[in-house]
């Protein structure tokens, strides 16, 4: 499978790579059984986080005895100093390894938390930067959903990769997120070439992906199937067919005026509800077991608050994207309430 350089790490990294949200939902027999299966087919890119419950854990099993020959990338939400150190400890242990290729901030959405990163005294990077004299972390990158920061993030030139969604729908990054990136040789990680679930159409999803020749997408896999389809469409330098143009046109059409990108620029809601969380919350639904967002107060709390929506339709005149914010809340809170109901 082809190789290209991630970006100021300089590793060289397959184009395809492997997402490790989903196989929290299966066995740890069927997680092993998938991630060894991406090795086998040549991937040497494994993503996962420190949030991702049992997936670094079985990642680790399957890796074990071909370390060398995969790049481990994990994250950590930027919180206290002691809180990292605890992460960082905890991954080495569930990843059963003594280094991470790439550590990331995950999940970094706004200035402040980037500020809180950078301090000059008592900054996160800081910290970021022992791991690394220790050996314990190779390389620094970050995640975000959000467009202004992520740009901002890459100018500061502190970050080596940075991961951000990007697919037929998200496709904003192609206009100056990738240029800016190369323009500071920072590696480009596609998150959710698939739209967290959203899209099944494989082929379409990752020819369109393609066409960029210096990003690396991470799938979330479930099944061996699914890896193998993708697979055999990074072999060669697959055409994107007429009718194949058409069915993107038509999914851009259906889905993008239902898709919302996490960016907030819909926010502040008076009512205090997390808008993109709720608009997202089918994406949760597909790709994780129940238990991860009914169990998690971050999630639950946040999904109850869907509720004390008014209409007011502040949001929808804020959204650039002119999503149906009102009527996709009302959805998905009733698709909370449901699964809710099915797994009390
Ligand atoms: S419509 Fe609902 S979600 Fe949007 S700003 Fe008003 S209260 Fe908040
Ligand atoms: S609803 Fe619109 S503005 Fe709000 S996060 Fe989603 S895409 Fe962005």
């Amino acid at each position: 499978m082809e190789k290209i350089r991630l970006g100021k790490t300089g590793m060289m990294v397959t184009r395809l790579g492997f997402g490790g949200i989903p196989i929290q939902r299966l066995s740890d027999s069927d997680a092993v059984k998938v991630v060894s299966k991406c090795l086998d087919l040549g991937i040497n890119y494994i993503d996962t986080a420190n949030g991702y419950s049992t997936s670094e854990e079985r990642i680790g099993k399957a890796v074990k005895g071909r370390r060398k020959d995969v790049i481990i990338a994990t994250k950590t939400f930027p919180g206290t100093p002691e809180i990292i150190e605890k992460n960082l400890e905890l991954s080495l242990k569930r990843l059963d390894t003594d280094y991470i290729d790439l550590y990331q901030f995950h999940g970094v959405n706004n200035k402040e938390t980037l500020d809180r990163i950078l301090d000059p005294e008592n900054g996160l990077y800081k910290v970021f930067e022992k791991f690394k004299k220790a050996g314990k972390i190779r390389h620094i990158g970050i995640t975000s959903h959000q467009m202004d920061a992520a740009k901002e993030q890459v100018k500061t030139d502190k970050f080596e990769t940075i991961m951000f969604p990007f697919n037929v729908i998200t496709s904003e990054p192609a206009k100056e997120l990738l240029p800016l990136c190369k323009q500071h040789d920072v590696g480009f990680i596609v998150m959710k070439p698939l739209a967290g679930g959203m899209l099944n159409n494989a082929a379409i999803c990752f020819k369109y992906l393609l066409q960029f020749p210096d990003v690396v997408s991470i799938p979330g896999i479930e099944k061996v199937a699914e890896i193998e389809e993708i697979a055999k469409l990074y072999q060669g330098a697959p055409k994107i067919t007429a009718a194949e143009r058409k069915e993107m046109q038509r999914m851009i059409e259906e889905l993008g005026t239902k898709f919302c990108r996490r960016c907030d620029y819909c926010q502040p809601c008076a009512q205090g509800i997390p808008i993109s969380m709720v608009m997202t919350f089918p994406t949760f639904v597909k790709r994780l077991p129940p238990d991860w967002y009914l169990k998690n107060p971050m999630i639950a709390d946040n999904m109850s608050k869907a509720a004390n929506c008014t209409e007011c339709g502040e949001c929808e005149s804020r959204c650039p994207f002119g999503l149906p914010i009102r009527e996709m809340i009302k959805e998905n809170y009733t698709m909370f309430e449901q699964v809710k109901a099915e797994n009390s």
